[in-house]
């Protein structure tokens, strides 16, 4: 049986007519900005994390730029951002006016430790951004103990916890992306930063607006950069099936660990007490490429999603003079993602693992 790398659509089944009539509301509601499903859903997602503040904003990308301002960023500072983690967490920051200075991560758990970032701090670092990498979750309390506000690139984390935490309750601020393949996907672009911090809240929303907290006046140059109300309505209909999805991504996780994955190559590993809901199940291998062509060739999905790391891509190479990190070097080239999503069951986990071992063999 042919096995996707991922599946959006499935889990959404259950949901269809709910989905249409949250649309349909929209459409005859007819307020299609800033509605009171935007602010329906701030409240809902504030509350499942456990925050006090969420504010809706376009895509991922402009949550990190526009929290980092509204944490104080700006030129002459220097941010640390992991190299091994989507392009966007490192393209978030030139914006801001400040410089990203990229850490290296643990290459078992993929995610940055409090040794990887007090290796890059200089005198000017303002803010780290700690990656919670494939859903695994970064340690944000030990790299807040080297005195650096952490704001928590949580795209990949909806779902995950640590001691019974919600990832993106963990730092300063943190920064989800609603991107369709995300663990907590719209329907369309989308995004939000959470905070327990009042005036970090306040920023963050004068700053969605172009700027103005009166929408008459513009007091600093901002973004136009708002969740939608169409999104805000479908995501409230999938946030409360967010727990679930994120009990079937661990329970996938597990039957790979179960059918014996982990003899074949090596599994990631859970950083201290976190529980994620593995965003993707990012495995590694000395001979990545040839593996996901031989699984492909029996329509099991596979895919290395960031074989050049941040660091190496040309629009940063201005920031990257002369900077060595190894253990990134070594799991951009290693890694690879096999299916995973929150429907995955142990039959199918037995048909990977044979696949691998059949090609490994
Ligand atoms: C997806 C993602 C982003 C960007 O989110 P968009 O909504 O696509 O702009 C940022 N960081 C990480 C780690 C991501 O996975």
């Amino acid at each position: 049986m042919p096995l996707a790398l991922f599946d959006i659509k499935t889990p959404l089944d259950p949901l269809r007519d709910q989905l249409r009539a949250a649309a349909l509301g929209v459409l005859e509601d007819g307020q299609y900005i800033l509605g009171p499903n935007v602010g329906a859903f701030e409240s809902e997602f504030a509350d499942y994390l456990g925050v006090n503040h969420a504010i809706g904003v376009a895509n991922g990308t402009d949550a990190l730029t526009i929290a980092l301002r509204a944490m104080g960023v700006g030129p002459g500072d220097d941010v640390v951002v992991p190299s091994f983690s989507y392009y966007a967490s490192a393209e978030a920051i030139p914006p801001t006016g400040a410089r990203p200075v990229f850490c290296d991560v643990d290459p078992e758990t993929f995610c940055v430790t409090a040794d990887t970032v007090r290796a890059a701090l200089t005198p000017r670092t303002k803010v780290v951004i700690a990656v919670h990498l494939f859903g695994n979750v970064a340690p944000v309390a030990e790299i807040e103990a080297l005195g650096i506000p952490v704001l928590e690139d949580a795209a990949q984390a909806a779902g995950s916890t640590v001691a019974g935490r919600k990832a993106g309750a963990l730092g300063t601020a943190a920064t989800f992306s609603f991107f369709p393949s995300k663990n907590l996907g719209g329907f369309g672009d989308g995004g939000a930063v959470v905070t327990n911090d009042a005036e970090i809240a306040d920023r963050v929303r004068v700053l969605r607006f172009h700027g103005s907290s009166d929408q008459v006046t513009y007091d600093e140059v901002g973004y136009n950069s708002r969740l939608d109300e169409m999104q805000a309505a479908l995501l409230r209909v999938t946030l409360p099936e967010l727990d679930g999805w994120a009990a079937g991504r661990r329970a996938a996780g597990r039957h790979y660990e179960d059918v014996g994955l982990g003899e074949l190559v090596a599994l990631p590993q859970p950083t201290p007490d976190s529980a994620p809901a593995w965003h993707l199940y990012v495995i590694r291998h000395p001979l990545a490429d040839p593996l996901a062509e031989a699984l492909g060739r029996v329509g099991i999905g596979a895919k290395a999603y960031y074989r050049t790391p941040i660091h190496r891509q040309p629009a940063m190479l201005p920031y990257a003079h002369g900077i060595s990190l190894p253990a990134t070097d070594e799991v951009a080239a290693a890694h690879l993602a096999i299916p995973m999503n929150p429907a995955l069951s142990r039959i199918d986990a037995i048909e990977v693992v044979s696949a691998i071992g059949g090609v490994s063999a």
